[in-house]
């Protein structure tokens, strides 16, 4: 994509001079509501003229505006216009005037917007609190990040199917609801997702995002696509055109899941914008949010047109309000950050300092990829994996996990450590121990077999291996899992991997990128739980869930910690590997010691035990906290599964 805006002015952006003078860091930016009058301030330091327009409707099909005001420069860049009356649900735009021609559009700091973000909304944020807001807090409070489970799932995948048993199909409220079940009497939902006893929801983006047509029922994307930072996106709301109903059912939904106990992570997408050209705040100080070279030529390390500059001071700024306001206003709990690897580590360290100095239980973890992308400034480092001790209180996927358990996305046929693959019980060691080759810490890795993207778990375990039977498969899948909940480090779970989740195209083909494909492909189907199979993997997840919970020793986040604990046996025979864990001293550890034996060898494993009496509570399709059979001597490992063992204190 080429374009001329911005282009003259990309080195004087990123200059020193320029952001001596035009850094704005008192934080009030966008329109400030009170009964008496409404204060608009927008950052527009390039600009000649700007003007307010209200307008009675959020539709820019809809009306003339009623007014334009004409704004006053104020100070490092911004202009301010007052308006006397209460404007609550008063429309309104910005129109700008720079050397690049004039622009009317919408406020980048909007908290409210019309139906598809066209317009910004004034509203009065606290009439969209739902009840008890004011005592809802965070669940995860005074834990460590390795305590933290994550169920990462789209708010329409989990609501829309006919067997949902939710009324509030694709929306926020669909969420909301308690007590849904499908029409087998399981439970669906809100209420399933507490059953799983993981600790946090991580539900792909729902800030305002531009790729799903609002005034339309029926249509589907992930979300990738950002449009109005500050704004829950409208489709998921009963209503998208009043501004201040998205709000109040976002806040119901959070509400919801912290009643539950439930965290509640939000999916971020800051290194690109939808379509840059157009995005508001390109047009307010023309170019200014993204990397554009002195030719126009975008930056394109997103794949998505364009990249964010966030080494610059007020686009760094932006992001850090808008993680702040989500945390305030929202009570979110955690943010996934779409290819952090995109954004600087300057910018990343100060959100998460800030937010932590206001509630320091918020997880932060990324998508770290080393993606190549123009940086408008000399000496600034990225958010990627092998920078990671430079941003310690922030997490990186673990994708040496995801291919060390499955095989390579990039080649659908290799074979992981749970399916036959060979050479890996080197690589499994450092990624139970938390520590795969780029990380220094356990409490930055979050470790899983599957998330949104690529293959599900049990499609890509079937296109590495198309001649195993279904039971087969089942057990890759189990030892997948027990080793993703055994490591040290976040464990994280794609909902519906539990329920052997797959996304099969209508000619049979798998589909690896289902963010546009709709609800067929996307959607949980409740009535997989007809299925024994599912039922069964659902309650073995379940079971490693609960162990995990059980066992602080598995969840221990000092890596010198776990080196003194931890103790590797090989059996020189294949892949097979023996972990053992000095429990004696961790705190609220039941047991004195853990075994946990891996076995992906298609003939059983015969393994000596260290003295002592053992409980066995992992072994074969059955997992939990209770104790399913014991020994003194020795146990048999079934082919292709995993055995835990506990022994007792004292
Ligand atoms: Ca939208």
């Amino acid at each position: 994509m080429v374009t001329m805006k911005g282009n003259k002015l990309g080195a004087w952006y990123s200059s020193e001079k320029f952001e001596r003078l035009y850094t704005y860091l008192k934080g009030d930016l966008g329109a400030e509501w009170t009964k008496e009058k409404t204060t608009f301030r927008v950052w527009a330091p390039t600009a000649e003229k700007v003007f307010v327009n209200l307008y009675p409707g959020g539709s820019v099909s809809e009306k003339e505006a009623t007014e334009q005001i004409a704004m006053e420069p104020y100070q490092n860049g911004v202009w301010t216009a007052e308006k006397e009356g209460d404007l609550h649900g008063t429309f309104y735009t910005y129109s700008v005037v720079t050397a690049d021609g004039e622009w009317e559009g919408c406020d980048p700091y909007a908290k409210a917007v019309g139906v598809n973000g066209e317009r910004a909304m004034v509203v009065d944020l606290d009439s969209t609190d739902p009840e008890g807001w004011e005592m809802d807090k965070s669940p995860f409070q005074n834990k460590n990040v390795t305590d933290a489970i994550i169920y990462e799932a789209h708010i329409r995948d989990l609501t829309v199917h006919k067997e949902s048993g939710i009324e509030n199909k694709g929306k926020f409220l669909g969420l909301a609801e308690e007590r849904t079940q499908n029409s087998m009497g399981d439970c669906t939902g809100l209420d399933y997702i507490a059953d799983m006893g993981v600790t946090h929801v991580h539900l792909l983006p729902f800030f305002d995002y531009a790729s799903v047509d609002e005034t339309k029922d029926g249509q589907y994307n992930w979300g990738y696509d950002p449009e109005n930072f500050f704004v829950p996106e409208g489709s998921y709301a009963t209503d998208p055109y009043h501004g201040e109903i998205r709000i109040r059912e976002a806040k119901k939904m959070v509400a919801a899941f912290h009643q539950k106990g439930i965290g509640v992570i939000m999916d971020v997408v800051f290194n690109h914008v939808y379509d840059a050209e157009k995005f508001c705040f390109n047009n307010i100080v023309p170019g200014y949010f993204s990397r554009i070279d002195s030719d126009g030529i975008y930056s394109n390390g997103s794949i998505c047109g364009n990249d964010t500059a966030s080494e610059r001071s007020m686009v760094r700024e932006y992001i850090v309000q808008n993680v702040l306001y989500w945390v305030e206003e929202y009570h979110i709990d955690g943010f996934r950050f779409d290819l952090v690897g995109l954004l600087d580590i300057g910018t990343i360290n100060e959100i998460v300092e800030r937010v932590h100095a206001i509630k320091p239980e918020v997880l932060f973890y990324g998508e770290g990829w080393a993606m190549p992308t123009d940086v408008t400034k000399t000496g600034i480092k990225m958010a990627t994996q092998k920078n990671s001790y430079l941003t310690p209180q922030f997490a990186y996927f673990n994708d040496t996990m995801r291919n060390l358990l499955r095989g390579r996305n990039s080649d659908t046929g290799e074979k992981g450590y749970v399916n036959g693959g060979t050479g890996r019980s080197d690589c499994l060691k450092s990624n139970l121990m938390g520590i795969p080759y780029w990380a220094c810490s356990p409490a930055q890795v979050v470790n899983y077999a599957s998330c949104h993207d690529d293959l599900t778990l049990y499609d890509k375990l079937k296109a590495a291996d198309p001649m195993a039977d279904r039971a087969t498969l089942l057990c890759y899948n189990r030892l997948a899992a027990g080793i993703v909940f055994a490591a040290a480090g976040i464990p994280f779970i794609q909902a519906g991997e539990e329920l052997v989740r797959r996304k099969v195209n209508a000619d049979g083909t798998l589909n690896s990128n289902s963010y546009d494909a709709g609800d067929g492909i996307n959607a949980i189907s409740w009535d997989c739980l007809r299925n024994t199979d599912c039922r069964e993997m659902r309650d073995y997840y379940k079971g490693l869930i609960a162990f995990r919970k059980n066992h602080p020793a598995l969840r221990i986040d000092d890596i010198r910690e776990i080196r003194d604990r931890i103790t590797f046996y090989d059996i020189q025979r294949g892949e097979e590997t023996i972990c053992l864990i000095d429990c004696k001293g961790v705190d609220g550890e039941s047991a004195r010691q853990l075994c946990m034996i891996f076995n992906p060898e298609q003939e059983e494993m015969e393994v000596m035990l260290p003295k002592g009496k053992w409980e066995i509570h992992v072994s074969g399709d059955k997992a939990g906290t209770e104790k399913i059979g014991e020994s003194d001597s020795s146990v048999t490992v079934p082919p292709i599964s995993c055995m835990f063992l506990i022994q007792r204190q004292g």
